[in-house]
């Protein structure tokens, strides 16, 4: 199966994105149907597909996702008001794009909890 994704297109810049950061192992793009004042998606270049993907080889480069959400969020200036990292798996998770990316979300409080359920039931 092709780990070919959107995302590896716009790494090999196929397809235009407003990218913000870049280095050898992580791209960072502002996301095409923002859901906050600033939301920007921070990937790997190397293409796993879902978080159930991720192994003890992968913990680094995971990691690293992190260390340039930090960066970003101090460059653009919300580190100390706050903001959120996520990532989605799957379907139940929220995942259209399988190619891990971290949402970075900022410029408003963020609700929790995150799923909307009328019922108010527990999950
Ligand atoms: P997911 O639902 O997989 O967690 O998140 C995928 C994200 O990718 C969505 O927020 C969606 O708006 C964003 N996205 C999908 N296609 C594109 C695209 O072509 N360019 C950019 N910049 N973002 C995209």
């Amino acid at each position: 199966m092709s780990s070919e994704t959107i995302f590896t297109k716009i790494i090999n810049r196929e397809i235009p994105a407003e990218i913000l950061y870049e280095d050898e192992k992580a791209l960072a793009f502002k996301d095409i149907n923002p859901q906050a004042p600033f939301h920007a998606l921070v990937i790997p270049k190397t293409a796993i597909a879902t978080i159930n993907d991720i192994t003890e080889t992968h913990a680094e480069l995971v990691g690293h996702l992190y260390v340039v959400a930090a960066k970003l969020a101090k460059q653009f200036g919300f580190a100390e008001d706050g903001y959120r990292a996520v990532m989605n798996c799957n379907e139940n998770g929220g995942q259209t794009v399988y190619h891990i990316h971290l949402h970075l979300l900022a410029g408003k409080p963020m609700g929790w909890p995150p799923y909307q359920d009328k019922k108010k039931e527990l999950i």
